[in-house]
């Protein structure tokens, strides 16, 4: 019995020691390998690339990081650490691969990635990603181009690429229009519409197309086109002591910090602040838009209505002759008789409905490929979000909501985001030369 009890005595310590060893030396015994992961996936290499590893060991911590390129069975360094001291349980390495230093040719490769812990055991993880040595740039085959651009136009290009490509776009100086992608016989095409800026400049502009490949090989080409100068209004619009009265409440409404402000305060406020947090939501609005075109022929221009208000009109508020708020006008403004009813002007689908701040009620189609129409200052909307319409089927009525002083439509284009001027759409001479002829 006594002897029994010893046994007992015996296990128990033996025990509480496992335990004790376990707790101070265990992440020495672990036999957890680490875990190596790219920051984004790596599957070819161009003349250069930048590539980031990500490594982690949540227990010994990560001791020595290595990382290789192979090709034809023969190895080059890329990155060799030691990490003396235990516990460093993520790391990140960021790679510049060099083809030319390295003189690798295209062809394949393996990037191969070794990893080891702290663990008496040296636990190593070890991670070969087959990629493609690729250090030709994608050559642009331009189809179709609008050679004449308007300033404050639209512009159109339409591109093939020699080999599969990443991204793809048209860049108007700094601002990028990603290019959408059509099949055209078979073969991947590339469509974007761009705006020409109003202040677009013959020699200072640059319009490019950009394309860059898997292999982060990128290829620029200039647009060959000419930018043709077009004169833009001036006026100069009264704000009427009556007009701001009436309308700046609406605004008050809308933004409750306006509150206490006089109806002056509140209009500079709406036509700086609120004009561009629309001009940001109408942008966000442009961003999806249908891979397939789906407009056909000549836009409406709202019928029996008279131009009060052209695209590009530079306006200055005046208050006791002093200006006291510029803007450059977005849109044409059209007026008939009040609540006139407004029409699709192409085919399309609607994909916003509702109050759009200095627009008022607004509706937006988007007619495909990065193509869209605005209706502002409606007092009616008669459609819904995610219906197709039909070229000319009512969609609403005109009216005053918004920053508007009478009943008019505010019709606006967008492309890429952009307004510009309606007037071309407007054109089927214009359309047939620039867009849609073969
Ligand atoms: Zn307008």
């Amino acid at each position: 019995m006594k002897k029994f009890r010893l046994y007992i005595e015996i296990f128990a310590a033996i025990l509480v020691l496992a335990v004790l060893v376990w707790i101070f030396f265990g992440s020495y015994l672990e036999a957890g390998k680490p875990e190596i992961k790219f920051d984004q996936e790596v599957k070819a290499v161009g003349k250069q690339k930048t590539i980031g590893i990500i490594f982690s060991d949540s227990k010994s911590g990560l001791s020595r990081l290595s990382v290789e390129i192979i090709q034809d069975n023969k190895g080059q360094i890329l990155s060799d650490k030691k990490i003396p001291a235990r516990g460093k349980q993520l790391e990140k390495v960021s790679l510049n691969i060099n083809a030319g230093e390295l003189k690798l040719h295209d062809g394949p490769a393996v990037i191969k990635i070794t990893a080891t812990d702290h663990s008496l055991f040296e636990n190593q993880t070890v991670l070969s990603q087959a990629v493609k040595i690729d250090t030709v740039p994608p050559q642009i085959n331009l189809l179709k181009n609008t050679n004449y651009l308007n300033q404050g136009g639209t512009g159109f290009v339409a591109y093939q690429s020699s080999k599969a490509i990443a991204s793809t776009g048209v860049y108007v100086n700094d601002l990028f229009i990603p290019a959408h992608t059509i099949s055209l016989h078979n073969t991947p095409s590339y469509i974007a519409y761009f705006a020409v800026p109003i202040d677009a400049d013959k020699t200072k502009t640059r319009i490019m197309i950009f394309a860059r490949d898997e292999a982060g090989n990128e290829t620029n080409i200039g647009l060959p086109c000419v930018i043709k100068e077009k004169k833009f209004r001036a006026d100069k619009m009264n704000l009427s002591e009556n007009f701001l009265r009436q309308k700046m409440p609406e605004f008050q409404a809308m933004v409750p910090s306006l509150k206490d402000k006089t109806p002056l305060e509140v209009f500079v406020y709406i036509n700086s602040q609120m004009r561009n947090e629309n001009f940001q939501t109408i942008q966000k609005i442009c961003q999806k838009s249908s891979p397939k075109e789906l407009w056909e022929g000549t836009f409406l221009r709202m019928s029996n209505a008279s131009p009060m208000a052209l695209f590009g009109d530079k306006r200055s508020y005046m208050v006791d002759k002093k200006a006291v708020a510029e803007s450059v006008h977005t849109g044409v403004d059209l007026a008939s008789t009040a609540h006139a009813a407004i029409e699709a002007a192409n085919k399309g689908i609607v994909v916003f409905t509702g109050a759009l701040g200095i627009y008022g009620n607004a509706v937006v189609i988007d007619h495909g490929l990065g193509l869209f129409s605005l209706y502002g200052h409606l007092s009616t909307i008669d459609t819904t979000v995610g219906k197709n319409v039909a070229k000319g089927e009512v969609i609403g009525h005109s009216g005053i909501s918004g920053l508007a002083g009478g009943d008019h439509l505010h019709f606006s284009i967008l492309v890429g985001g952009q307004f510009v001027n309606p007037q071309e759409w407007w054109d089927p001479h214009w359309i047939k030369d620039n867009i849609t002829k073969e």
